[in-house]
């Protein structure tokens, strides 16, 4: 049996694994709850004994966590608690506890609780690439998003499409909660809606159109039947020529324009169907005068200023000028909101190369993006842009429909399966999940089936052709990061990097192992749950930097990052030596005792 020992008396340890093993077990010992966590995500294990009463994660959160991530791993307990009863109590709501034993643990009666070991399977879920959550109705409980914290989400999305400030509030302390409880950083991004164009109210909700039939689109607000209907937003009209096509409810319907007007157009109905209030109204012929960034995104970003947002997101951006709009508006010197581009909209997509120079970070919206563009452009568009993004070194997110299925199914297609892992192939840094986790029946398997999905595809990735690309291209920007990411034989690299300026650098050249980003801001700390494959590690205290090496080691440690016999490599920003000369990148390898 492959054996998870987590217990934090070595000697207790060694006894119970020297049996074990003397009996043919494999046996792995850690010495927290926190490593044992860190272990089970990413390996398969029969059995987990586990102390209860230890320092940093006890017993019972780490029972906790295994629930969430693989809830049929048995775990036989073992404890010398005085208050066995207690115990034995609280163990009760852990359908995943095969058993109790006091310790000294009786070698027969651990061999017969062993005999009950029923075999099971598991995923992994630990994963480099990062996931995207929406938060919605279906997972805005502080247990819910804790779970999905430990299942794999590294950022919170709040949809300014929908909700009210006091929703957005709450959610946002709900993620702030259990960001905390289980001690690792996560970002909410505010994604603003932007010039969204919908219909205005049909008449009991539902009108249908009928092919070849004629309809108004009007500026003045009324109740819309199958002859005419408003739209929320009449600035588009004046803009609409003869000839151009108007796409309903993400593209299901279509329309011409025939008559052109500034408060009336009267259109052909090309495609037919139902079409309920409030459905999305697409436009990709049209240059619209509309402003990129509406009165409703300006109070917003104003809300987001006041609140702890990481990130907020602009939808339907056509030039970097829009990304630059809103970098104004965000108050001078607040280095704490970072701008993604949501590219949806034709005129985006042939200004990329602008607009990755500008912004943050890209997130390729394929939902508008498959009605604004034909759909079969779309896999093409999100591989090029995630190139793009790949050598700027521009984070970049593959948004929408990812799991679509799984808003109400247990399982996802094997198409949607295929598509997560394609995008991950292909090198985006985040994926992300919209109604699947916001009004879905169960956001945490969903969460769960991402990682193990991106797990997967991981073990199998290659280093891409990008990748040596990238590596020959910054060679001379930093030597002690070019070293540190090709370097063989280290268990993780560790980067000080207090104001976060390098660590991106290294999060698509260093591919496999864990790159720890030693900060003392947990503004860094979120910025980078966007980047694949960075783990922070916060230290708040004033120390010299040798000490900051050793708390960062024992922090890395703790969380289950390295153990003894590793090596680890450490390298830094520029600093000044004693004597006065500036050292690019300090690099050290340090062997972990
Ligand atoms: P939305 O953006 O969900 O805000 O529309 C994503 C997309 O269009 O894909
Ligand atoms: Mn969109």
């Amino acid at each position: 049996m492959n054996i998870l020992l987590v217990e934090d008396s070595p000697v207790v340890s060694m006894l119970l694994k020297t049996q074990l093993t003397k009996l043919g077990h494999k046996v792995d010992t850690v010495e927290n709850g926190q490593q044992g966590f860190h272990r089970a995500t990413s390996r398969h294990y029969n059995l987990v004994i586990s102390d209860i009463v230890m320092p940093h994660w006890d017993g019972f959160k780490f029972m906790e966590a295994m629930l969430v991530i693989s809830p049929q791993c048995p775990i036989v307990v073992i404890s010398s608690s005085v208050e066995e009863e207690t115990v034995r109590q609280r163990l009760t709501r852990f359908p995943n506890v095969i058993g109790f034993l006091p310790k000294p643990v009786k070698a027969d009666k651990l061999k017969e609780l062993m005999e009950r070991v029923k075999s099971y399977s598991t995923e992994n879920v630990r994963k480099l690439a990062r996931i995207v959550c929406t938060i919605g109705p279906s997972s805005q409980s502080p247990e819910i998003l804790g779970q999905m914290i430990l299942a794999g989400m590294d950022i919170a999305r709040l949809n300014f499409s929908h909700g009210t400030y006091e929703e957005h509030h709450e959610r946002l302390m709900a993620v702030r909660a259990a960001e905390e409880k289980w001690s690792r950083p996560v970002a909410i991004l505010m994604d603003l809606c932007g010039p969204k164009i919908r219909t205005g109210e049909m008449r009991d909700n539902k009108i249908t159109l009928t092919p070849g039939a004629r309809v108004i689109i009007q500026a003045e607000p009324l109740e819309g039947t199958e002859e005419r209907f408003s739209t929320i937003a009449p600035e588009i009209l004046p803009d609409l020529r003869v000839g151009d096509p108007i796409l309903l409810d993400d593209g299901l319907l279509e329309l011409i324009v025939e008559e052109g007007g500034t408060t009336e157009v009267a259109c052909r109905v090309v495609v037919g169907g139902a079409l309920k209030s409030s459905k999305g109204i697409n436009l990709p012929a049209t240059p619209l005068s509309l402003p990129s960034i509406t009165e409703k995104d300006k109070r917003d970003l104003a809300w987001g200023q006041d609140h702890s947002i990481d990130f907020v997101a602009l939808s339907f951006v056509r030039s970097a000028k829009d990304i630059l709009e809103v970098k104004k508006l965000i108050s001078a010197g607040n280095r704490n909101l970072k701008i993604v581009a949501k590219i949806e909209k034709p005129e985006a997509v042939e200004n990329i190369d602008e607009i990755i120079k500008v912004a943050d970070a890209i997130m390729i919206a394929r939902g508008d993006m498959g009605v604004e563009l034909p759909a079969p452009r779309v896999p093409w568009v999100q591989r090029e842009i995630i190139k793009r993004c790949w050598l700027a070194n521009v984070p970049v997110i593959t948004a929408t429909q990812m799991l679509d299925s799984m808003t109400t199914n247990h399982r996802p297609t094997r198409a949607e399966v295929t598509d997560v892992s394609v995008a991950i192939r292909e090198g985006t840094d985040a994926v992300m999940l919209s109604g699947e986790t916001a009004i879905g029946t169960d956001p945490l398997n969903v969460v769960r089936t991402m990682a193990s999905i991106i797990s997967e595809e991981e073990s199998h990735t290659e280093p891409s052709d990008n990748h040596c690309e990238l590596m020959r291209n910054h060679q001379g920007f930093n030597p002690a990061l070019a070293a540190a990411a090709s370097l063989g034989n280290a268990t993780a690299v560790m980067v000080l990097d207090f104001k976060g300026e390098i660590y991106r650098h290294l999060s698509k050249w260093n591919r496999s192992i864990p790159t720890l980003l030693v900060t003392n801001s947990l503004h860094v700390a979120r910025h980078s749950c966007i980047y694949k494959n960075i783990d922070p590690i916060i230290i708040k205290e004033d120390l010299t930097r040798d000490q900051v090496v050793l708390r960062a080691k024992d922090e890395a440690w703790k969380k289950g990052y390295i153990g003894s016999g590793d090596v680890l490599a450490v390298i830094e920003g520029e600093r000044l030596t004693k004597g006065g000369i500036a050292q690019i990148g300090a690099f050290q390898i340090i062997r972990v005792e």
